[in-house]
C-alpha cells in the first residue's frame, strides 16, 4: 500500500508579514493562554464538597463578607494554565542559550539530586549548630575550594548574587578605608567604559563617585587614559575591573592595572562574573586582586534566571579579610562553628548582609558539580567555553562583524557594522526568535555599536552549535542584503514586536475586570 500524499495549501510564506491567523488564537499545538483571571471565576473550583453543616464561627464575627476576586479554576484548567505558560518560556532544557555575559550552561541533573538529599534539603537556618555539622562543613568546603581556585586566602559565602558580591566586596574596601581614616578622602571609584551596570551601581550605593575609563581600540582598558587619572591623586578608592572583560577579552595589562591601584592607594575589585573563562587557568589572587564575586551560578552551573536563585560569594585578599561580612564558618579542627555577630574576633567586620548563610541549596549544587568535574574538569570547562566561542566566532566572521581583532576568549563579540541602512540589531535578535533560538545579548557592551554578545559555554556540542550558527549566517544575509521582512520578526511568535519602551515604563501590572456595560453589551 502506498502512502497517499494529501495536497496542502500553501503556508505563508515565512517573512513576509503575513504570520497566518488561526480562529483560536493557538498555532501548531501552541495552544493561546489568557490570564487565569479571564479563565476563572468565583464559582468555579477544583474540589466538589457539601457545604459544612452546623459550622462554628470562631471568628467573633469578622468573617469576610464579600467575595476575594480571585479567580477559581478547576483542576485541568490550572494544570493547562501552567503548562501552558510553560511551554511559552524559553528554557536552557530547550536549547542554546546564547545571552553573552549570562553564562547560561547546562545544569547538570546529579546536582539536583545531590541538592535535594533530606540532610541538606530539609534543615532550618535556626537549627542549633551541634544539629547542622555536615552543611557546615559543606559550606566550608566548598569555600576551600574557592579560595583555592582563586588563589584568595578568604571569602565571604553569603552575598545571593553577583550583584551582592560586589556590595559584599565594595563595602569591604569602604570599610578598609574607614579603618585607614580615609573614608572621607578617597571616594572615586574608577569603572571601564565596557562594565556591566552593575559595578558602577554598586559602587554609587556605597557612597563612592564613578570616574569612567576609556576603552582602548583593542577592546580593553585604555592605559594612557587610566594612567592620568591615577598621577598626583590621593581620592581613589579602587578600581571595578572585569576580567576576562565584557568584550568577551582578557586584559592583558591586569598585572600592571593591579600595580597602578595599589602605588596610588586604592584597592582592586574584579568583577569575577567570567570566571568560567579562566577557572582552573588563571588564579586572580596571582594577579593582584584584593576582592572578586564568583557567580556560582554562571561558572558552576547553577541553576539562575527563573530556575533558581543566584548565588555571588566573593573573595578577599589579606588586606580586606578581615572586613568580611558575619556570618561564616570556622573550622575548628573536631568541628565547625558559625561566627555569627561583628564583634570579639569578627569585631572589624562591617556587619551582615543577609539574614542567614547563603544560598545553601546552590553551594550544595556548586560543590556537586566541581567534585564531578574535579580539578582537571573545571580547567577543562574553562578550555571548552573558550574554544566553543572562537568556533562560533571563526563561523559567523565572514558574514558579521567581529567587534575586535584576534580570539575572544568566552563570548565573541560583533558589531552591526555588517547590516544594511534601516536594518539593526534587535531585527537580528527577532528573527532569532523564529528560529527556536533566544536572542543573544545586544546593545551590550556599550562600548560596541550595536553590539552582538554570544556566549554558547562549553555545555554546546558541535552539532548544536552548527544549528545555531547556520540559523545566525541565515539571518545574517538577510540584514546585509537589507532584506525589509526583518523588521517584522518575529512572525512564529505568539506575539510579534511589543512595544518594548511602553512596556518597561509604564507596564500593566494588575488586571482590571471589564466594566459591567461591556459584559452586559455582549
Ligand atoms: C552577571 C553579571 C553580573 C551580575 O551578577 P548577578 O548574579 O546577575 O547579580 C555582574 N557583572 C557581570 C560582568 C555579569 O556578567
Amino acid at each position: 500500500m502506498t502512502m497517499q500524499r494529501i495536497g496542502r495549501p500553501t503556508a505563508p510564506i515565512l517573512g513576509g508579514g503575513n504570520a497566518m491567523e488561526t480562529r483560536s488564537g493557538s498555532r501548531g499545538l501552541q495552544q493561546r493562554e489568557d490570564l487565569i483571571f479571564e479563565i476563572g471565576s468565583a464559582d468555579k473550583t477544583g474540589v466538589d464538597l457539601p457545604a459544612p453543616a452546623g459550622r462554628k464561627d470562631r471568628l467573633g464575627g469578622v468573617a469576610r463578607k464579600v467575595d476575594t476576586g480571585l479567580p477559581g479554576l478547576t483542576e485541568p484548567e490550572a494544570v493547562r494554565h501552567y503548562m501552558r505558560l510553560s511551554q511559552k518560556n524559553y528554557a536552557i532544557d530547550l536549547g542554546l542559550f546564547p545571552l553573552g555575559s549570562c553564562t547560561m550552561k547546562h545544569n547538570p541533573r546529579l546536582n539536583e539530586k545531590a541538592a535535594r538529599i533530606p540532610g541538606f534539603a530539609d534543615i532550618h537556618p535556626m537549627q542549633p549548630q551541634s544539629t547542622v555539622q555536615g552543611a557546615l562543613e559543606l559550606i566550608d568546603e566548598l569555600a576551600t575550594w574557592l579560595t583555592t581556585l582563586t588563589g584568595m586566602p578568604a571569602v565571604a559565602m553569603s552575598p545571593k548574587a553577583g550583584a551582592h558580591g560586589e556590595l559584599c566586596g565594595m563595602l569591604a574596601i569602604r570599610e578598609a578605608l574607614i579603618a585607614r581614616g580615609e573614608a572621607d578622602t578617597r571616594k572615586r571609584v574608577l569603572v571601564p567604559a565596557s562594565a556591566h551596570g552593575t559595578n558602577p551601581a554598586t559602587a554609587i550605593q556605597c557612597g563612592f563617585v564613578v570616574d569612567e575609563i576609556k576603552a582602548d581600540a583593542r577592546g580593553r582598558v585604555d592605559m594612557e587614559d587610566l594612567r592620568g587619572k591615577l598621577e598626583d591623586t590621593h581620592d581613589v578608592a579602587g578600581i571595578m575591573l572585569t576580567n576576562p572583560n565584557t568584550c568577551g577579552l582578557f586584559e592583558t595589562d591586569i598585572r600592571t592595572i593591579a600595580d597602578l591601584i595599589h602605588d596610588a592607594g586604592g584597592y582592586f575589585y574584579c568583577d569575577g562574573a567570567n570566571f568560567n573563562a579562566i577557572v582552573g587557568r588563571v588564579r586572580p589572587g596571582d594577579l593582584g586582586v584584593d576582592a572578586m564575586h564568583i557567580n556560582l551560578h554562571k561558572t558552576f552551573s547553577t541553576p539562575h534566571g527563573g530556575g533558581g536563585p543566584g548565588s555571588g560569594p566573593t573573595v578577599l585578599s589579606e588586606a580586606l579579610a578581615p572586613y568580611a561580612p558575619v556570618p561564616y564558618v570556622v573550622n575548628e579542627g573536631d568541628g565547625f562553628r558559625l561566627i555569627e555577630e561583628a564583634e570579639g574576633e569578627a569585631a572589624e567586620s562591617f556587619g551582615r548582609m543577609v539574614a542567614f548563610h547563603g544560598q545553601m541549596g546552590m553551594f550544595v549544587r556548586a560543590l556537586a558539580y566541581m567534585l564531578s568535574h574535579g580539578a582537571d574538569g573545571l580547567k577543562q570547562v574553562a578550555e571548552d567555553a573558550v574554544l566553543n566561542a572562537n568556533y562560533v566566532q571563526a563561523r559567523l566572521k565572514d558574514v558579521m562583524t567581529p567587534a575586535f581583532d584576534g580570539y575572544c576568549m568566552h563570548e565573541a563579540l560583533f558589531s552591526d557594522a555588517f547590516t544594511a541602512d534601516g536594518i539593526e540589531t534587535i531585527d537580528i535578535a527577532k528573527a532569532l526568535i523564529d528560529e527556536g533560538y533566544h536572542p543573544m545579548t545586544m546593545y551590550f557592551p556599550l562600548v560596541v555599536h550595536g553590539a552582538m554578545l554570544i556566549e554558547p559555554t562549553e555545555t554546546e556540542s558541535k552539532q548544536e552549535l552548527d544549528r545555531f550558527c547556520d540559523a545566525l549566517i541565515g539571518i545574517a544575509e538577510r540584514a546585509a542584503e537589507g532584506d525589509e521582512s526583518l523588521k517584522g520578526a518575529p512572525y512564529l511568535a505568539p506575539h510579534s514586536r511589543l512595544d518594548e519602551t511602553q512596556a518597561a515604563r509604564k507596564p500593566i501590572l494588575k488586571w482590571t475586570p471589564p466594566a459591567p456595560a461591556a459584559i452586559a453589551a455582549e
